[in-house]
């Protein structure tokens, strides 16, 4: 067997099965979550300027202060805090190498990290190539709330982490912010590490985005990431990061290191202009993926789904039990091949599949006219 035994169960993921799957039936692709549409011009106009500005060769490792600085800022007015830019902003390759310096830099043998499943599937992994044991707490449909009691009854002394992502990848879950100090609580009683992954931060269709960072005692114990990819909508560019304490920090980047080092220079001085700039790209931005949202929900419904409305994330988990399919793997199967549209059958994100089987997560980063084609071809359900 050429995969070593840590990786084998893990297969390929999800998101590359289905994509290869989309593209070889010619499906409309609703399964990865990437937009089918560009980012915005002055974005990528940064970059060719950087490249032809001859910002070509390998950057600071912890990034081009351009973009430490402008996330600094950022930072600054999203939450109030200030912090140093040298030693608190950590660039990465996407929200996705972030986890895995994480992991690597933090975590010792045996160490327990809780996360929630539906999980975002790279975390378990990456929990233990580090040696680490996640422990998988379940957020269950309808309402996919945080169950407290098992939360604290998960806590051993061994524990040493938790993940939170809000707005949450599949559910569409926002955390409210008595959940977060419910976490916060536990992470100060129990001495723990709050790893929070906020790249769906700026898709909040109801509440409000609350960063577990700015709650009281949270600012030294949590790492805050993110990235520009789906808030900017270029989830190729993979540039994400890491916020935390200079000592935390410390730790992500040992882990950084030795993973791919360093980011492609000219990108980073895009993204420098793209998170500089100001709050109408951000408002049309949540306003059209709204409309996306309603479109795909209400259709979704009208079919005889029963439709998890997001109040976060370009995703919808719906489900699919009204049309008599055995588990999300058959019903998933039945749409690209009958129906023709590409959806992500959810229990890769479980270790408790039954909670995933009667579920199907469709991705709404796309044009209207994509949607709409969609949408077309899913009322053949109806017959
Ligand atoms: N974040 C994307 C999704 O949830 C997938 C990214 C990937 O393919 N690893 O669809």
């Amino acid at each position: 067997m050429p995969v070593s035994h840590r990786l084998a169960s893990y297969g390929t993921s999800i998101f590359t099965e289905m994509t290869r799957l989309a593209n070889e039936k010619g499906a409309i692709n609703l399964s990865q979550g990437f937009p089918d549409f560009d980012g915005p011009e002055f974005v990528r106009e940064a970059a060719i300027g950087a490249i032809r500005a001859g910002h070509n060769q390998y950057a600071r490792m912890s990034g081009v202060p351009p973009l430490s600085n402008a996330l600094a800022q950022r930072w600054q007015r999203l939450t109030g805090q200030t912090i140093d830019p040298d030693a608190q902003v950590s660039v990465t390759n996407g929200c996705t190498e972030a986890i895995a310096a994480t992991c690597l830099g933090l975590l010792n043998p045996g160490d327990e990290v809780i996360i929630f499943e539906p999980y975002y599937d790279s975390y378990k992994p990456c929990i233990e190539i580090a040696g680490g044991v996640p422990i998988v707490l379940t957020l269950a449909a309808p309402m996919f709330g945080l169950n407290r009691d098992a939360f604290e009854a998960a806590i051993t002394p061994r524990t040493r982490a938790v993940i939170i992502n809000t707005p949450h990848n599949p559910t569409g879950k926002v955390f409210s912010r008595d959940e977060l100090a419910f976490v916060a609580e536990m992470c100060i009683r129990h001495n723990l590490i709050a790893v929070t992954d906020e790249v769906y931060e700026h898709l909040v269709f109801e509440g409000q985005h609350v960063r577990l960072a700015t709650l009281p005692g949270m600012a030294d114990r949590t790492i805050t990431l993110s990235s520009v990819g789906k808030t900017f909508s270029l989830t190729g560019w993979k540039i994400g990061w890491a916020i935390a304490s200079p000592e935390l920090s410390r730790g992500v980047r040992s882990g950084r290191q030795f993973l791919s080092y360093s980011v492609a220079t000219p990108l980073q001085h895009a993204a420098a202009a793209a998170v500089s700039s100001g709050g109408d790209y951000l408002e049309a931005f949540e306003r059209e993926y709204r409309q996306r949202r309603d479109l795909l929900c209400e259709a979704l419904e009208e079919i005889g789904f029963i439709v998890y409305r997001p109040a976060g994330t370009y995703f919808i988990l719906a489900d699919h039990t009204p049309f008599g399919f055995a588990d999300d793997r058959a019903f998933c199967a039945h749409l690209i091949d009958e129906i023709g549209v590409a959806a992500i059958p959810p229990t890769p994100f479980y270790d408790h599949v039954e909670f995933g089987k009667p579920l199907v997560r469709f991705a709404f980063c796309k044009r209207l006219e994509t949607l709409n084609a969609a949408i077309e071809r899913l009322q053949q359900l109806k017959r």
